[in-house]
């Protein structure tokens, strides 16, 4: 059985170039419902401890350095097989593998820079929400 909650931040990059409003629409509309959401800026500890599973990847320095340049907005996310579901909407890592529609096709830049954050299992969405927000901040 699959979950129902996922994790997603709304990266740096897309925060910067007025994205946030647009993103929200899209998450909403494909049916997810918001249980938890801020706006906040991670220290650089924040983002190495959250991307710990990349810290020996040759882009670790860069992420982390892009993931602390600016605010995001961090949330979790609800809906029937909301991790599967929530990874189709914002599609590929690379927004040039990305499919047509998906956010990352439409607000990402680059591999690196790349609009949205989706937990890619429900084990980790629990991790990643739980490092984000505490249990009376999710409704
Ligand atoms: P995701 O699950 O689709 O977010 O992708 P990964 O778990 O593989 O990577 C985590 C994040 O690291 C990505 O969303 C990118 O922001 C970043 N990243 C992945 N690959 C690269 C890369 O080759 N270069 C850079 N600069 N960043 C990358």
């Amino acid at each position: 059985m699959t979950g129902n909650r996922t994790f997603t931040m709304i990266k740096p990059d897309a925060v910067e170039n007025g994205h946030i409003g647009a993103i929200m629409e899209k998450i909403t509309a494909a049916g997810f419902k918001i249980v938890a959401m801020k706006y906040t800026q991670l220290s650089v500890r924040d983002a190495q401890a959250f991307y710990a599973v990349h810290s020996e990847r040759p882009f670790f320095g860069e992420l982390v350095t892009f993931m602390t340049r600016g605010p995001i907005v961090a949330a979790i996310l609800e809906k029937s097989n909301a991790v599967e579901d929530f990874r189709a909407l914002i599609g590929a890592t690379n927004p040039e593998e990305a499919a047509e529609g998906t956010i990352r096709k439409l607000y990402a830049t680059s591999i690196g820079e790349n609009a949205v954050h989706g937990s890619d299992s429900d084990e980790n969405a629990a991790i990643e929400g739980a490092f984000h927000f505490a249990g009376r901040e999710v409704y």
